[in-house]
């Protein structure tokens, strides 16, 4: 294949790790690259179309390595393309990438070019095969602690699972790193329910797929391994029928066994009565009836300065809502 006169190169994310679960551009950007770049894996996944390119198999440890390669290949005017599992921006290449080459001098007016071509990430492809439980607030967290402090990752832990998002953990287990799940499930259970709906999907979309549901308590002892990831839902999660299912609020605002016609005090295309300025009105009458700061802080589970500042702002805010809303619901 004959190179280009610029170089380029594509982080390329190619999903779950089946060819069906790939973009239409993340086959395009390998057939159209001249050097692939990848974890032994994922260049199998793509063996048909890497046939007769320039193929360099790196292992887990060398991503560093794998980000000079590109470039080195890039700045010789060829096309590389770097193979994440997933999103090559979760933790991924992306990354990596960009930081070997902001160190040796790229900027985005380099004849070299970077695209990254986005793929359906581990919790995407895991949510799907579950049910539907990142239908409200949701974060990542990786258990890897190759690279970050377990304060961190613990600090983090902590934190989300105090404001009752639904988690996607991470490279959650490997042979060497075990106990880490052990950790998270004890931060974990000092917030949220033991019987809190836990989903383990490993190899997802793979060969070896196998999905396991569970509860917070009894996580830790399910077979989790490095291909792993773990979804543990919110305090509103359920399973039924073998799917686990996060609502999306909308029982809040209407009586779904009353065929969905609107709860009292709630108006469609409005804000919940207990959203931002129904919740002002609320917070400030409590103040009125004599409830202190600190009161109000232990009753909301806000921090004091927030309440004491929401409560010193000035009202207009109250009346500016005389204009419908994008969101529907
Ligand atoms: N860039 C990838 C994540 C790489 S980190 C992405 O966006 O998905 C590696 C971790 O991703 C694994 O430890 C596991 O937690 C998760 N993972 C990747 N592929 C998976 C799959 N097919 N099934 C389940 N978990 C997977």
């Amino acid at each position: 294949m004959t190179p280009t006169p610029h170089g380029k190169i594509m982080l390329v994310g190619i999903g779950p790790g089946n060819v069906e679960h790939m973009t239409q551009r993340a086959r395009s950007a390998i057939e159209e690259a001249d050097v692939v770049i990848g974890y032994v894996t994922y260049i199998k996944l793509v063996a048909d179309l890497v046939e007769g390119k320039e193929v360099i198999r790196k292992s887990m440890t060398e991503e560093l390595d794998r980000a000079v390669s590109a470039l080195e290949a890039a700045r010789q005017g060829k096309k590389v393309a770097l193979i994440s599992s997933g999103d090559a921006g979760v933790y991924g290449m992306a990354g990596p990438t960009y930081e070997v080459l902001f160190q040796a001098g790229w900027t985005p007016e380099d004849p070299v070019q970077v695209e990254i071509i986005p793929g359906a990430s581990a919790l995407n492809s895991c949510a799907a095969l579950v049910g539907a439980p990142l239908t409200h607030d949701f974060c990542a967290i990786s258990l890897s602690d190759l690279l970050t402090p377990w304060p961190t990752i613990a600090r983090r832990l902590d934190a989300v699972a105090m404001a009752d998002f639904v988690v996607a953990l991470y490279n959650p287990k490997s042979g060497r790193r075990t106990r880490q799940i052990v950790e998270a499930q004890r931060l974990f259970l000092r917030h949220r329910r033991a019987d809190t709906p836990v989903a383990i999907v490993k190899s997802g979309y793979r060969r070896r797929q196998k999905i396991v549901f569970t509860t917070l308590d009894s996580m830790a002892d399910a077979d989790i391994g490095m291909l792993s990831t773990v979804l543990i839902g919110n305090s509103n999660t359920f399973v039924r029928h073998g799917l686990m299912v996060t609502p999306r609020g909308y029982a809040n605002k209407y009586d779904m066994a009353d065929g969905g016609s609107t709860r009292e005090g709630e108006r469609p295309g409005r804000s919940l009565s207990t959203g931002l300025l129904g919740w002002l009105e609320l917070v400030k009458l409590e103040h009125a009836e004599g409830a202190d700061v600190a009161t109000l802080a232990l009753r909301h589970r806000l921090p004091q300065d927030y309440i004491a500042s929401v409560l010193a702002a000035p009202d207009e805010a109250v009346e500016a809502e005389t204009s419908p809303e994008e969101d529907v619901a």
